[in-house]
């Protein structure tokens, strides 16, 4: 039976250490601050979004909301960015998405000075983050590579196969897998042969949006399981994009959903957030 990867109890002490680490700038007379700006009324946002709030407070770091109708221009959102962009208690800014149709989200994203990007996802941080010389890393990924170290997982020489290549998680877990000098695959939906490449890999991150599609009969016994995807099975289950018993009578350890990853996502934006303001953006 695998060892199973505990979400929940790492990010609980990343928190903790965060919150140290927010007392003792807030001794030197900073208060890191986080800028989370909603637009319109989608449910699930609304629900990250207070999340976000309540985990900044949990931790004593100045949050900054912003909720904005589902009217409001793209110009309106875009002077919004500036004004934080310029405000010297913000030290990081996260625009909630989707935004609403008639809002060119790219824009928006762009519009966010990289210097406040705490969600990583502005073109330059992207770019930093292929040179191997991040300056903030994106939220989920990041959250995966602390908890591969936090369990112990050493992944130079190893073989990696990520299956899923948003811009969100595969593509930039996969840069971090190379950069921690992994052989890195990096499959998607056009893959052909999916299953005998994830049973090469000694570490699988599946991120893919498709309730247990990743068979554990695919994965080679004692690899490790990271498994990103969150998938709504009937009225209350969440299930993740792996076959979560099967693949843990095979793997070494696994991350169970929830309480894996999704835990570490918020974790590692209040990590940011509090990275900025030691930087003094
Ligand atoms: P996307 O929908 O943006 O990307 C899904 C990827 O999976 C695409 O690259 C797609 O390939 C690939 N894919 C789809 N079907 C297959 C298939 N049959 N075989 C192989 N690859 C396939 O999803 P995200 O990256 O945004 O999210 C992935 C999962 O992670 C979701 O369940 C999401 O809810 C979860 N998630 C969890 C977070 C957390 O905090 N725990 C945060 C973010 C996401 P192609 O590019 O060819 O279309």
């Amino acid at each position: 039976m695998a060892n199973i990867i505990d979400g929940k109890a790492i990010a609980a002490k990343i928190r903790g250490e965060i919150a140290v680490e927010v007392n003792r700038l807030e001794a030197k007379g900073i208060k890191p601050g986080l800028a989370v700006v909603l637009v319109g009324e989608d449910p699930a946002s609304k629900v990250y979004v207070s999340m976000k709030e309540k985990a900044c407070q949990d931790v004593g770091i100045f949050s900054d909301e912003h909720k904005l109708p589902a009217t409001t221009s793209e110009k309106e959102l875009l002077d919004l960015i500036d004004r934080l962009n310029k405000d010297e208690r913000i030290h990081g800014i996260l625009v909630q998405l989707p935004l609403p149709k008639h809002i060119d989200t790219e824009k928006v994203l762009d519009a966010i000075s990289p210097f406040k990007d705490v969600d990583g996802f502005h073109p330059y941080n992207v770019g930093r983050l292929v040179v191997g010389k991040p300056v903030f890393q994106p939220c989920t990924p990041y959250g995966v590579m602390v908890m591969l170290k936090e369990a112990g997982v050493e992944l130079a020489g190893k073989e990696v196969v990520v299956v899923g290549r948003s811009n969100i998680v595969g593509k930039p877990v996969a840069f971090m897998c190379l950069q921690q000098n992994a052989t890195v695959t990096l499959c998607h939906s056009r893959t052909k042969n999916l299953a005998e490449k994830v049973g090469m890999a000694d570490v699988v991150i599946a991120a893919v949006g498709q309730p247990e599609m990743i068979k554990g009969a695919w994965i080679k016994p004692g690899a490790v399981v990271i498994d990103v995807g969150v998938n709504r099975v009937g009225e209350k289950k969440l299930v993740g994009d792996v076959e979560y018993a099967a693949a843990s009578e095979r793997a070494s350890a696994i991350t169970p959903v929830p309480g894996g990853v999704g835990p570490m996502t918020i974790t590692m934006l209040l990590y940011n957030t509090v990275e900025s303001a030691k930087r003094g953006a």
